[in-house]
């Protein structure tokens, strides 16, 4: 039996977390949960699954025997307590990142599906993770994916990544006309069901930008590229030196990436999961750069480094917050994030309180900055 800490339980992938443990008691015990202001489900949680442990942003009242915190630090505290086996950070945006660092320090394993603390922080988290012994385990499907398909070689014999992409709910019609596309289309994606932040991320390929930079933190490359694949069945890809290339294959489902990252590396375990249908056609295409120029715009970043992924992550929460808000148009997105990477200067990130400076004055620059488009 094995004990799992979820931060970010009421989220899309930290309730798909619990679906997992609550197939497989025997395997998992939940020893803490945290929140952010969705009082009602965590409640419900917390009745559910007893933790010593819960966090929330939010006040709560806390079942007998469960030790509760609220605010803003309330996940960093629980992070900095509570004793698991598994860490499931499923926290979104750039929160994750301290609550991530003390996960980290208890040296066990973390089953990490927040992207942004990567992205931003890739140096930070990886040395951390290093000097503590903890061991990250992907839980990003493509990355999850390319975990996978780099232990059947040699790690040295890596030619390139190629994540695949589904291309979101825009890319195929091109008689869409982006710069009129609402909220309520931009979160309805037509393979995943996912939070709103990454919804709207799927539809403008930033997500596939955070992805390639995360792919090239988590795996120490800058060979990274990605493919149109609208079934979502490869997750992605592999290629070697020799040339040949491994794929993973599953239908869209984040449950099985998880539940790869809790019982890693046994595979036994299976409540259902429908076996693969050979006949179904898979598909490819090139990517549409032009439509969709985000991650050709991360790739830079991740060659550029330093603060660079920092400010095309940040920029994108604070622009897709706004867009959530209709303050902005849907195609704004991309012009905000170019003007962010063009007046902020690259430098070292050399601290997790530069990055919260750096998001400080990311969101004063942009809040003028949207006055103007
Ligand atoms: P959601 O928006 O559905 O959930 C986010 C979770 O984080 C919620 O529990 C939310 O609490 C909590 N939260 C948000 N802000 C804060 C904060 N400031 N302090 C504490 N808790 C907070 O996101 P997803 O589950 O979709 O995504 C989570 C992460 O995983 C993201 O980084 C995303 O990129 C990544 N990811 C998600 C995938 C998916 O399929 N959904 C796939 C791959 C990666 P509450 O709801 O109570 O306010
Ligand atoms: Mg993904």
């Amino acid at each position: 039996m094995k004990t799992v800490a979820v931060f970010g339980s009421t989220g899309s992938i930290g309730v798909q977390t619990l679906n997992v443990v609550r197939r497989f008691p025997h395997e998992y015990k939940i020893v803490a949960l945290t929140s952010g202001s969705n009082t009602e489900l965590f409640s419900e949680q917390l009745t559910e699954f007893a933790p010593q442990f819960a966090g929330s942003l939010a006040d709560i009242d806390v079942p007998d025997g469960t030790r509760g915190f609220c605010g803003f630090s309330a996940a960093e505290k629980v992070a900095s307590i509570v004793d698991a086996d598994i860490y499931v950070m499923a926290v979104s945006g750039l929160a994750a990142l301290t609550p991530l660092i003390e996960c980290i320090k208890h040296g066990k394993r973390i089953a990490l599906a927040n992207k942004e603390a990567i992205v931003c922080a890739g140096e930070l988290v990886l040395d951390a993770a290093r000097k503590y012994g903890a061991e990250i385990i992907p839980v990003d499907s493509e990355h999850s994916a390319v975990f996978q398909c780099l232990k059947t070689g040699m790690r040295g014999d890596l030619k390139r990544i190629v994540l695949t992409a589904s291309g979101g709910p825009f890319y195929s019609d091109k008689s869409i006309d982006l710069s009129s596309v609402t909220p309520e289309q931009a979160v309805k994606h037509p393979t995943w069901n996912m939070g709103a932040k990454i919804s709207v991320d799927s539809a403008t390929m930033v997500n596939k930008g955070l992805e390639i930079i995360e792919a090239g933190r988590l795996f120490s490359t800058y060979s990274v590229d990605y493919v149109i694949h609208p079934e979502s069945v490869i997750h992605s890809m592999v290629e070697f030196l020799d040339g040949s290339t491994v794929a993973l294959m599953s239908y869209p489902n984040m449950e099985l990436a998880i539940q790869y990252a809790l019982s890693y590396p046994y595979r036994y375990l299976n409540d259902g999961v429908k076996a693969f249908d050979f006949s179904v056609p898979l598909t490819f295409a090139e990517p549409d750069e032009k439509r969709f120029p985000a991650p050709a715009t991360a790739r830079r970043c991740l060659l550029e480094g330093g603060t660079a992924p920092a400010v095309f992550s940040i920029a994108d929460e604070i622009a897709v917050g706004m867009f959530l808000k209709k303050k902005i148009k849907f195609t704004d997105i991309n012009v905000i994030i170019d003007e962010a990477l063009c007046i902020n200067e690259t430098k070292r990130v050399a601290s997790i309180s530069q990055l919260y400076e750096l998001r400080a004055s990311l969101e004063k620059q942009i809040g003028a900055f949207v006055h103007r488009i």
